[in-house]
């Protein structure tokens, strides 16, 4: 299989991520099954969440996503400058944001409020293109988006207006949940409820959006009546659970698609009673063997996660001992002497009998959202399984 990283550079022995594209591809299909009456947008902010934007959205596009979506503008017009076809939208605006260049981009852009429907409409003139704009209500999260009553009337006004003016065309309305990770929560129905309400006075004041949707991937996963025209799968994409108590990933049909590992570079003896790392936290049992591995938290790995981290080394589980460090951590291999190269797999899908993203959330007292969105630039991705066998 072809091994390339997103900027070519050499994949050093200390570290890699491996991003496996087929099993993102396949929980593509997996959560378009699940969602069959809507399309599907594959969420690939933060550089689809450390797997790699381009690849990810690539194949994320070839499995059936008709939508990218991303937190900022900045996000979605280097998603376009890669040649990205089709429909991208990004919601995180602030003002003085990039308009003119999404309009220009052909990016749907989100607006909450007058503030940035104003800016929009002046790049719009600007540009001399118009744009294409979703609605964002907020119905109960209370983050972004528009609150219910005189706000989203008028919001919805403006922007009408300006649709029958000829500058945007009003291509969504929609929303986000605040607890949909937790099936059974009271809000669900309160914010589902709150979204219909709005739609229909913006449908009833004349709006004809193309897609209408609220759902993320635990909405995406539990919540079929979510699921309107269009859901938003982020995690889920990535081959891991929302969260544990709604189920696995393989409960959801789904498989990680970060594999973690690093050589281990140095292997010795030490007597019993030794200290281990900064502040030495762990002490040697007894006569013993460490190994070092050469992540710390500089490459994303948690040190809230120093003294229980999960680690793979020669088959078998062994835990951080003291400190993770800014570049390395150590490990009590109790007398094993894998030499030094050995393979240490931090995490994976769990099926070589290595722990997995959310094992190490759990250590660190995080979500596994977290855990794979701060791998670090050092660490080099790279994409297995490309299209045509190649790389990414
Ligand atoms: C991040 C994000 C998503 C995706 O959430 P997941 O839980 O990862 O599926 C969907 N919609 C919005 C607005 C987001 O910010």
């Amino acid at each position: 299989m072809t091994v390339t990283t997103e900027n070519a550079a050499p994949v050093s022995s200390r570290a890699r991520a491996d991003i496996d594209l087929a099993a993102l591809r396949a929980n593509v299909r997996a959560l378009r099954r699940t969602a069959p009456g809507a399309e599907l947008m594959a969420v690939v902010k933060s550089d689809a969440y450390g797997h790699g934007a381009v690849p990810c959205a690539r194949a994320a596009l070839d499995a059936g996503a008709t939508w990218l979506g991303t937190a900022t503008p900045e996000e979605a017009l280097a998603l376009r400058a890669a040649g990205l076809p089709g429909r991208i939208m990004c919601w995180l605006w602030t003002p003085g944001g990039p308009w003119k260049a999404a309009v220009e981009a052909d990016i749907d852009v989100s607006v909450s409020g007058m503030w940035a429907l104003e800016e929009l409409l002046a790049a719009v003139r600007e540009a001399g293109t118009p744009a294409r704009v979703q609605l964002k209500a907020d119905t109960g999260l209370g983050r972004g988006g528009c609150q219910p009553g005189d706000d989203w009337a008028a919001l919805v006004d403006a922007a009408l207006r300006a649709e029958r003016a000829g500058l945007v065309r009003i291509t969504g309305l929609w929303s986000h949940f605040a607890c949909a990770d937790e099936p059974g929560h009271p809000s669900i129905a309160a914010q589902l409820t709150r979204f219909r309400a709005m739609l229909a006075e913006a449908e009833g004041k004349g709006v004809t959006p193309e897609v209408r949707h609220i759902a993320n991937s635990p909405a995406t996963l539990t919540l079929p009546e979510a699921h309107f025209d269009l859901v938003r799968s982020g995690i889920a994409v990535y081959g891991i659970s929302p969260s544990p108590e709604i189920g696995t990933p393989a409960d959801f049909g789904l498989r990680p698609v970060m594999t973690l590992t690093a050589s281990v570079a140095l292997v010795k003896q030490v007597p019993g009673g030794h200290g281990v790392s900064y502040g030495h936290h762990y002490t040697t049992p007894g006569a013993t063997t460490l190994g070092l591995v050469p992540v710390g938290y500089a490459d994303g790995i948690p040190r809230h996660a120093s003294g229980t981290g999960p680690v793979l080394v020669g088959g078998k589980w062994r835990t951080v001992a003291g400190r993770i460090a800014m570049d390395q951590f150590v490990v009590d291999l109790g007398g094993d002497e894998p030499p030094p190269g050995a393979e240490a797999v931090l995490f994976g899908p769990g099926d070589r009998g290595e722990p997995t993203a959310e094992d190490w959330a759990q250590a660190a007292g995080t979500i596994a959202y977290e855990i794979v969105t701060r791998i670090g630039t050092r660490v080099p991705r790279v994409h297995l399984g490309g299209r045509g066998g190649g790389g990414s």
